[in-house]
């Protein structure tokens, strides 16, 4: 197939290949809007369609997430961060070849009525930074007297932020929290990028957040 490989596409497939972690529309026009100036979500969105539509990246859909994309199209399998989302590739095929599969995974001939042609594997649990960063806060829960400990280390930018979804209620779209904080709409999508990485932020649908349970209980914290 010949897929017309324009500036713009060539620029987000490159950042894709970047990052094995499997990024979404939303995160990728973070990543992206400092070297296409003028870009938007929708042009984010509507070229990664464009590219998996063409085979050139996939789509990876899981249940109640936002749809992320796969620079591997390859068959593979993936290992979802309950925590922060993060999503990786796992290997666990030995073999591509059907009937060396087979021993390692039979598969039944059937399932209320379907001819099975292959199986595709989600494991879930936490990743190995958010154990650590469980581990930690744990230990200075434990360690400390218990007043003014600040294992969420916000800051007032994004305490303000998380206030104002709180105060809106979930799902809010970054310019409810513009118009509520008074922050400028880019730092705004500054402050979720990272309140996602730590946890605090969701993101339910695309460009809607909500707080997650640790993100109420960093704010009060
Ligand atoms: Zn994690
Ligand atoms: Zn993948």
């Amino acid at each position: 197939m010949v897929t017309r490989m324009t500036h713009q596409r060539e620029i987000l497939l490159a950042e894709i290949k970047k990052r094995p972690q499997h990024v979404s529309a939303d995160e990728l026009f973070q990543m992206v809007r400092q070297q296409i100036p003028r870009v938007s979500l929708a042009t984010v969105y509507r070229n990664l369609e464009f590219l998996a539509d063409a085979g050139v990246i996939a789509r990876l859909k899981v249940s109640g997430r936002q749809k992320r994309y796969d620079s591997e199209v390859h068959v593979h399998d993936h290992v979802f961060c309950v925590q922060c989302q993060k999503v990786e590739n796992v290997v666990v095929r030995k073999s591509e070849d059907k009937e060396e599969l087979e021993k390692d995974f039979p598969l039944p001939a059937t399932v209320d009525g379907f001819v099975i042609t292959g199986h595709r594997l989600e494991f879930i649990g936490l990743c190995p930074a958010c154990q650590k960063k469980n581990q930690q806060q744990k230990g200075a829960v434990i360690m400390g007297c218990g007043c003014k400990s600040k294992p969420s280390g916000l800051s007032e930018d994004q305490k303000k932020v998380l206030q104002a979804m709180e105060k809106h209620g979930a799902p809010c779209a970054s310019k409810d929290i513009a118009g509520a904080t008074g922050l400028d709409a880019k730092v705004v999508s500054c402050k979720l990028t990272d309140l996602k990485k730590k946890g605090f932020v969701d993101s339910p649908e695309r460009c809607r957040y909500g707080l997650t349970e640790e993100g109420r209980v960093a704010m009060k914290g």
